[in-house]
């Protein structure tokens, strides 16, 4: 017997992080490619994990998150972005950022509404507007800085836009949005109903002693927002899938509700390990910036030799290059080939874009052992 399935994501395929994986494995090429650490989490965290476990803390979680990681979340927003928020009504934990941004869309975006993303974007916000019957309407980031056009987005914005989706740091392209560019959505959405989500997995990841420009530091466009953040990038535990959404209570509600049939709850004792560590540790994420600057200038310094082009990226783990005077492949050929000839795994940039430019630029990832990176560079300085 055959069925015939009317498929509702028919032009998703594997994700190019799965493919460029499998790929890095089959090669043995240093994986620059997926965004993962490959050193370990602080030996504090990882013991605490095994306590609650012991302990018998296996059971589930209540349905928001454990009450002490909420708290230990709300502390930290109120020492990070002065804001106060309400641990029971406007912080949710979630398996991963990832079910964090798939609730805030699903919950309320509905048939016929469109919502603006910035391309290149991260894959995730697409098949989650698809699913809801919205249309995504693709803006371009303006390279070399990828910055965004504020008339552009004024122009596309119609009574059907629903939502504006934002991530800073950026992933891919490393840009991170200024105060001026949230003066300028502020400005935008005022008087509108339009709902923001802001994807800021990346916070402690800017650079150059600048500051992360969290919606959350901004009143206005807080009072309209799912701000998502999460503990993978944070504490270099990404396969630990555990994030969280700060959103006011009328959206943390309706995000609740999806979030109670998607999963329900995270995972209870990483949650526990996770509320002890924030408190007992806070510097950990206050030296993070300083702890991924040095991988990036260690990467950027010994890649200065290479024939790739490049500016030091301004937040995340990820270093954009420009290879057109190496090659004329396009990127996805290229990043196989330096992943299969070159023994060096890269994400091409345009599987981030719904109409990609012909742009020759790859991504890697800078979270990695010194020696990995030193390693790495050496072998794309050869090329
Ligand atoms: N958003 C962006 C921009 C990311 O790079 C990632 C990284 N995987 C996520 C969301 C998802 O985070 P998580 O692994 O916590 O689901
Ligand atoms: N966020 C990670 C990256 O951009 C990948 C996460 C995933 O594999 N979905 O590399």
């Amino acid at each position: 017997m055959s069925i015939t399935i009317n498929s509702k994501l028919p032009q998703v395929g594997t994700t190019i992080f799965t493919v460029i994986g499998e790929l890095a494995n089959q090669h043995q090429a240093i994986n620059l490619g997926q965004g993962f650490p490959d050193f370990s989490a602080p030996k504090a965290l990882l013991d605490r994990v095994d306590y609650h476990i012991q302990q018998g803390h296996n059971q589930y979680a209540p349905m928001a998150g454990v009450a002490s990681l909420r708290d230990a979340i709300a502390i930290k927003i109120k020492q990070q972005y002065d804001r106060e928020i309400s641990p029971d009504s406007e912080v949710t934990v979630t398996p991963g950022a990832t079910e964090a941004l798939y609730c805030g869309i699903t919950a309320t975006v509905t048939p016929g509404d469109e919502v603006i993303v910035f391309d290149p974007a991260y894959d995730s916000y697409e098949p989650a507007i698809e699913l809801s019957g919205g249309r995504a309407i693709h803006l371009p980031l303006l390279p070399p800085e990828f910055s965004i056009d504020w008339q552009r987005v004024k122009d596309a914005i119609n009574p059907r836009t629903r939502m504006i989706i934002l991530n800073s740091p950026h992933n891919p392209t490393g840009a991170t949005l200024s105060a001026d560019d949230l003066n300028a959505l502020a400005e935008l959405v005022r008087d509108t109903d339009i709902l923001l989500l802001s994807d800021e997995v990346y916070e402690h990841l800017v650079f150059d002693g600048e500051i992360h420009q969290s919606l959350l530091l901004h009143d206005e466009l807080a009072a309209r927002a799912f701000v998502v953040f999460s503990f993978g990038k944070t504490y270099h535990v990404t396969g630990w899938k555990t994030g969280y959404c700060i959103a006011p209570a009328a959206l943390t509600a309706e995000l609740r509700k999806v979030h109670q049939y998607v999963t329900f709850v995270a995972v209870t004792p990483i949650q526990l390990a996770l509320a002890d560590f924030m408190r007992d540790c806070p510097e950990h994420y206050q030296q993070l910036p300083g702890f991924y600057q040095h991988k990036r200038d260690l990467f950027c310094d010994q890649m200065s030799g290479s024939r790739f082009k490049f500016q030091p990226t301004a937040g995340t783990f990820f270093q954009l290059v420009d290879y057109s005077e190496i090659s004329d492949l396009d990127d996805r050929s290229m990043a196989e080939w330096l992943t299969r000839e070159k023994g060096v795994a890269a994400i091409p940039v345009s599987v981030f874009y719904k109409e990609p430019p012909n742009t020759k630029y790859v991504r890697f990832c800078f979270a990695k052992e010194d020696e990995t990176l030193i390693k790495a560079a050496e072998l794309l300085c050869r090329i």
